[in-house]
């Protein structure tokens, strides 16, 4: 793990990674804590692919980004740098340091497809790997990463 640039919004963006040629992560819900959605972006096509966790498909994410992915987005830009975020998903842009605003705005100028690779499964299946490896750590800190878990709830 690399230590993010700039802290991060974890409640919010609970896992993110460049891997696999594309810009992947966890999302939490804005509306439901229970619910968690998994977004992605391709390297140079810009292929978006949005769902949750359970494979329903995000009502936002028809036609551009949702909100999901834009949060994704500026999210990998506090983790990695946008220049960083920018070489890897082959965004051109001007000189200097683009900001995500502008990172997500070149991407979806073109209006991008849909992925048809469906990478959520894959990619939720490293989020629990990531969590697994958190647990690992002897902290006696609050972990972040665990934040979008909702309270235990009660047996029936
Ligand atoms: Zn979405």
């Amino acid at each position: 793990m690399v230590p993010p640039s700039r802290p991060r919004k974890l409640a919010k963006v609970p896992f993110v990674e460049l891997a696999d040629g594309r810009l992947q992560g966890v999302v939490s819900s804005g509306s439901d804590i229970e619910r968690v959605y998994v977004s992605s972006v391709a390297a140079g096509t810009f292929a978006y692919a949005c769902s949750t966790n359970n494979n329903r498909p995000c009502g936002g994410a028809r036609g551009s980004f949702c909100n999901h992915i834009r949060a994704l987005v500026t999210e990998a830009v506090l983790q990695y740098g946008a220049g960083r975020v920018a070489r890897t998903l082959k965004v051109e842009t001007a000189d200097g340091e683009p900001t995500a605003q502008e990172l997500i705005a070149e991407m979806t100028a073109d209006r991008p497809a849909p992925d048809g690779a469906k990478p959520a499964a894959s990619v939720f299946s490293r989020f629990l790997r990531h969590l697994a490896y958190l647990e690992l750590e002897p902290v006696t800190t609050p972990l972040p990463e665990m934040q979008w878990f909702p309270p235990a709830r009660a047996a029936a």
